[in-house]
């Protein structure tokens, strides 16, 4: 990774939204490559590589950070290492403080069960916190269409949480236009889309979806849980 100087904020991020609002993905992607340099990075899930494909054509090396919860499915595992062996980037794969041997004799087993928001900040958001420290700026993959939480997804924001910008370049898109370029371009793909999983986190916190059903609905299924608190 490389440390560098913040630029950015509140007032630059803002003014990015409005005037990117209707450019291409890869418009926005160049803006931030040509605003940030080695500051940017990008967060993937490995759900599939429709961002890894993007911007690696846009920013050949870009820095990929991967949270490894240490709760995946064999088959995001796998997707994580095509993906390093297809596309021209920097893998970072980042762990939590703790295995989930050493969470569970500190904590008690299954605290996904029982305390999924504790779950989720010590595995999800306290590594990636961890992991964008270096950097002025990030790329995700959210879209308006994942959810009512994710409607009003601006295409730049600024991240007060984090002091830094976040970048949504497919913030516009549809599921149409997902599936069009991955089409078009032979996307990556984690195998589990093809077996009712079309959103695919931790394996005790992600069930199967039948057709017609909220993509999203398998996630915490039962909880009222939605997010991970990445980007809330
Ligand atoms: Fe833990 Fe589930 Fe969150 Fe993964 S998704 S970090 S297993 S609560």
């Amino acid at each position: 990774m490389n440390p560098t100087t913040p630029v950015g904020g509140p007032e630059l991020a803002e003014q990015a939204a409005r005037e990117l609002e209707d450019a291409p993905a890869q418009e926005i992607i160049a803006w931030a490559s040509e605003t940030f340099g080695p500051g940017l990075c990008m967060t993937s899930s490995m759900a599939d590589a429709l961002m890894v494909d993007l911007a690696a054509k846009v920013v050949p090396g870009i820095d990929v950070i991967f949270l490894d919860t240490g709760y995946h499915f064999p088959e995001t595992i796998g997707t994580r290492d095509a993906v390093e062996s297809v596309y021209d980037i920097t893998l970072h794969t980042i762990e939590p403080k703790r295995t989930v041997t050493e969470q569970d004799l500190a904590l008690g087993p299954r605290l996904h069960s029982r305390n999924p928001e504790l779950c989720c900040h010590l595995r999800k958001v306290e590594p990636l916190q961890r992991a964008l420290e270096p950097y002025s700026a990030w790329l995700t993959g959210l879209r308006r269409e994942d959810s009512v939480t994710r409607r009003d997804t601006p295409v730049v924001q600024w991240d007060e949480r984090r002091r830094m910008t976040k970048v949504n370049p497919i913030a516009r898109w549809t599921q149409d236009q997902v599936d069009a370029y991955m089409a078009e371009h032979g996307v990556l793909v984690n195998p589990l889309r093809y077996d009712d999983y079309p959103s695919i986190g931790c394996e005790p916190c992600t069930k199967r979806v039948a057709p017609g059903e909220d993509p999203r609905s398998g996630r915490w299924a039962g909880t009222g849980k939605t997010e991970c608190g990445i980007h809330l």
